[in-house]
């Protein structure tokens, strides 16, 4: 499976793999979200950033300012400045890879819709996916592997992730 998670941006300067599926992937449509994505809302796939492996280029770590103070460094080609992931919070050791960035980005869906108090309102949620108002409890949501991985990364702390 890991073999289709390969992606890049629009020039094609850079091309990345996923080393596995991601531990849980965020459709965010909170106002930074679209504010970045210029779009309704953006798809996050969380994985560990020794799991992503460049097979071209190097993605440029840009600033982006957010109402919470927590700032957001987001990744971009050098070239065609396509967003390729983010890190919040400066925990480098998680990407916030963007799922529209995959070769085929079909093959991962969102497991959970957030901030959805600021969903544009033509948009009908599917039945059967959690969806919140503001942010989630992972360790209620998460599959227990993905959880496993998780406290590798940060321990038992809860932590808020858009
Ligand atoms: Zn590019
Ligand atoms: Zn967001």
């Amino acid at each position: 499976m890991a073999a289709d998670l390969q992606g890049g941006c629009a020039c094609g300067a850079v091309r990345y793999q996923l080393g596995s599926p991601p531990m849980f992937v965020h459709c965010c449509h909170c106002r930074d979200c679209q504010r970045h994505t210029g779009s309704a809302f953006v798809l996050n796939a969380l994985i560990e950033a020794d799991r992503v492996t460049l097979l071209a280029g190097h993605p440029e770590p840009v600033p982006a300012p957010t109402p919470s103070g927590t700032p957001q460094q987001i990744y971009r080609c050098p070239s065609c400045r396509v967003a390729l992931w983010s890190t919040y919070g400066g925990v480098q050791k998680l990407r916030f890879v963007r799922v529209g960035t995959l070769d085929d980005a079909a093959t991962l869906k969102p497991g959970v819709h957030i901030y959805v108090r600021s969903k544009l309102p033509w948009i009908t949620l599917p039945e059967g996916v959690p969806a919140f108002e503001a942010y989630y409890d992972s360790r209620k949501l998460w599959p227990a592997e993905s959880l496993e991985r998780r406290r590798a990364i940060f321990g038992e702390a809860p932590v808020t992730l858009k």
